[in-house]
């Protein structure tokens, strides 16, 4: 995952937001354009109770770099928007999922980034969220089988109930 354009105070809430669906949806790690030490507390607290310790989080200054360097090591680059290739058009193309780096923005993402990516992709052709097409990308690509994924390193299990909550310690 890619977040471009954090902007700290405004966009904590939903960059966390970000950084949890890519975790607890399967995707390796997410690099942050900018700095925000809160959300680094926000995520190591959740990998720690929830598991998950091979996820990373990092701080970036350039992530045209990061785009030009995961292209050139191979990898492929997907980048969410409303103005993309709507999803529905384009399932199954989507490349293998060890090497894909995925860019959602925060307000708008610069034009260098449509050309810089293979694939622009639209989770619908209207505005909406990063929250919202990060996940609805992710389920796609994974068909659901995301919302099985039990992270072994965890300190804390949910044992899904009809009513009420119970968790285990492990
Ligand atoms: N109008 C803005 C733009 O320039 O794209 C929307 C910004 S939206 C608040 C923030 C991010 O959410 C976008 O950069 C994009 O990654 C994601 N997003 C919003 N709607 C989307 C959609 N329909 N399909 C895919 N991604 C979307």
């Amino acid at each position: 995952m890619l977040r471009l354009g954090h902007r700290p105070g405004r966009d904590k809430r939903v960059t966390t937001h970000v950084a949890l669906v890519a975790r607890a949806f399967g995707a390796k790690g997410i690099y942050i354009e900018g700095e925000d030490e809160n959300i680094l507390k926000s995520i190591e607290k959740v990998k720690n109770e929830w598991g998950g310790n091979y996820f990373t989080l990092s701080f970036i200054k350039n992530p045209k770099k990061l785009v030009e360097e995961w292209k050139n090591n191979g990898g492929k680059v997907i980048h969410l928007t409303m103005y993309g290739i709507n999803i529905n058009s384009i399932a199954g193309t989507i490349p293998d999922l060890d090497n894909i780096l995925v860019i959602v923005g925060a307000e708008k993402v610069e034009s260098w980034y449509y050309h810089a990516a293979d694939y622009n992709i639209a989770i619908s052709n209207q505005p909406h969220s990063e929250v919202a097409a990060l996940a609805i990308f992710l389920d796609r690509i994974y068909k659901g089988e995301q919302l099985n994924i039990v992270f072994g390193d965890s300190k804390f299990l949910i044992v899904p109930q009809k009513a009420g909550k119970k968790v285990i310690k492990k």
